[in-house]
């Protein structure tokens, strides 16, 4: 099972959804042993300043929890400098020398887990429970390819001459620009730089502006691995100075590869920006994921499957399932025991109390997005079952659509919210031709008990992922990536390093063999 998502909404709670979520209501401060909290930025082995701060907010109480040096493009090009000039020693560690490292900044995070998982909470608003499960995800990553970087494999090829040898070396691509999201603060940078490192790389780490402190904590305890100066960097920057530090990331000729994952539109941009240097790119970008449920699935799983997929996170993650399409034949008992077990297990509330599920969304923006959708949907003919209303700040209720159809909003794009709507379907075409009509494909699920089916639909998705009778999918050697508008690459598994690495062909002539 992936640990990131320990599958806390059937083991945890209870309650129901009424009455104001408890974090509006309590005071929650921010509890982490000092060297963890760091708030400046982190170039060239040494903690920087810059000429302004930015606030981090907690998404549930909107209280400012520490202020951020603010870096510019003077400090992105800085740390694009020092990791230029960290690759020319790191690429000659020795797989073993840099295996080791890997291994002890895993140690130093599993260590130190409970602050890791707390720094997560408070700034991105997920559950304790979940942030320990992405805590030892994240580390999972150095783990594995501490592992993978001692089995950098190259060839020797037969050749047509026979004074020839053809012989293919794997080779770091070099400096590596590494831009993520919020919905995962620690593990979408080390599913990364944990590849990169491995195979010689030295990066530089553009966090989310609503949640630099889980990068810089990554940035601690590398320190105190011994990662060399100049082989990890973090640059945080706000919001308004991320276009300035993007364009220093994507455009400057000593970056040899960017690494994004976040919205598609923002790939796009990125991509753009890299084009003029030919740089190379990996794109984790945005899914639409469909959750299939045939007549002949065991609809206990699939229940549980659904509520696990669906409210991690409260419905912010790229692999979340955001669209429900359940055969006629068992349509009314899934949805019945759906919303039971939505009534059981569902709590809205701050990430720190113990029996919270539902954190708030990153921000208002986000809720707000999800209202829209159900208003649309709403109007279009869908009925609310459960929730479908706001809550203080952005906290949104768990909300059970049905009647929904393909014209409507929230089957057409990403919602990244607790919304789960459900379309009917009669025929294994019918869903596939619904399923597959999305310019994104990243993961999608099925729930079968007919081994034909099984094999025809999994090979039919359009996706990059696909998980059967299974909603968690997420692991270190999995192969993690998109298809069609998600993306470009793989990351995690035999795949992940590949991205880091280069093939370069040396032909040895004139042998006397
Ligand atoms: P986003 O695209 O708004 O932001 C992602 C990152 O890009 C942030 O660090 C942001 O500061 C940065 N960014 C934005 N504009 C930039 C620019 N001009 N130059 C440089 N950096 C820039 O995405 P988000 O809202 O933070 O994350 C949610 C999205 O991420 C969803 O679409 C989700 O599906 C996707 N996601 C994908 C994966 C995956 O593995 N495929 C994983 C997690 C999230």
């Amino acid at each position: 099972m992936s640990a990131v998502c320990a599958p806390t909404t059937r083991r945890l709670l209870r309650l129901a959804l009424a009455g104001p979520p408890a974090a509006m209501q309590r005071h929650h401060s921010l509890d982490v042993s000092a060297p963890l909290l760091r708030t400046q930025g982190y170039v060239d082995g040494r903690w920087v300043s810059a000429a302004s701060a930015f606030p981090v907010l907690d998404p549930a109480t909107g209280q400012e929890i520490a202020r951020v040096a603010d870096c510019g493009p003077a400090e992105a090009k800085r740390a694009v400098d020092a990791a230029y000039e960290a690759f020319h020693s790191w690429k000659r560690f020795t797989a073993k020398e840099r295996s080791v490292l890997l291994r002890k900044w895993f140690d130093l995070m599993t260590l130190h887990k409970e602050d890791l998982a707390k720094l997560i909470t408070f700034e991105c608003g997920k559950p304790m429970s979940e942030s320990l499960g992405e805590v030892a995800y994240s580390a999972s990553f150095l783990e594995w390819f501490s592992e993978e970087a001692r089995r950098v494999y190259g060839d020797i090829v037969p050749s047509p001459a026979r004074d020839r040898r053809i012989l293919l070396l794997k080779q770091p691509v070099g400096v590596s620009s590494i831009i993520t999201p919020w919905n995962f603060p620690s593990a979408m940078i080390t599913r990364k730089v944990g590849a990169a490192l491995a195979a010689g790389c030295t990066v530089v780490v553009k966090p989310a502006e609503d949640t630099p402190l889980s990068a810089l904590a990554l940035a601690e305890l590398a320190d105190q691995a011994g990662i060399p100066a100049g082989v990890f960097n973090v640059v945080p920057c706000s919001r308004e100075k991320t276009p300035s530090v993007g364009e220093v990331l994507c455009t400057d000729p000593l970056v040899a590869k960017i690494s994004f994952t976040g919205s598609t539109a923002t790939g796009k941009v990125l991509l753009k920006l890299a084009a003029d240097t030919v740089k190379k790119a990996s794109m984790e970008l945005g899914g639409h994921a469909p959750f299939i449920v045939f007549d002949s699935a065991d609809v206990d799983k699939a229940v549980g499957g659904a509520m696990a997929s669906k409210f991690r996170n409260s419905g912010q993650t790229c692999v979340c399932s955001n669209r429900f399409l359940v055969q006629s034949g068992i349509h009314d008992r899934f949805v019945e025991k759906l919303g039971r077990a939505m009534d059981a297990e569902l709590r809205l509330g701050h990430g720190s109390e113990p029996d919270t599920t539902q954190g708030p969304l990153i921000n208002a923006r986000a809720a707000e997005k999800v209202v829209h959708q159900i208003s649309d949907a709403v109007s279009r003919g869908a009925t609310v079952l459960k929730g479908g209303r706001r809550r203080d700040g952005s906290f949104m209720e768990p909300t059970l659509l049905t009647d929904v159809t393909t014209d409507m909003l929230c089957t057409r794009e990403e919602t990244f919210g607790p919304l789960l709507p459900v379309i009917r379907f009669d025929s294994e075409d019918e869903a596939l031709a619904i399923a597959n009509a999305s310019n994104v494909g990243l993961a999608g699920y099925l729930y079968s008990q007919d081994t034909s089916q099984i094999w025809r639909v999994a090979e039919a998705l359009e996706v990059g992922m696909v998980g059967v009778n299974e909603a968690l999918l997420s692991a270190a050697e999995g192969a993690f990536g998109g298809v069609k508008q998600s993306g470009l690459g793989r990351e995690g598994s035999k795949c992940g390093i590949e991205e880091y690495l280069e093939v370069k062909y040396m032909c040895l002539g004139g042998l006397q063999v």
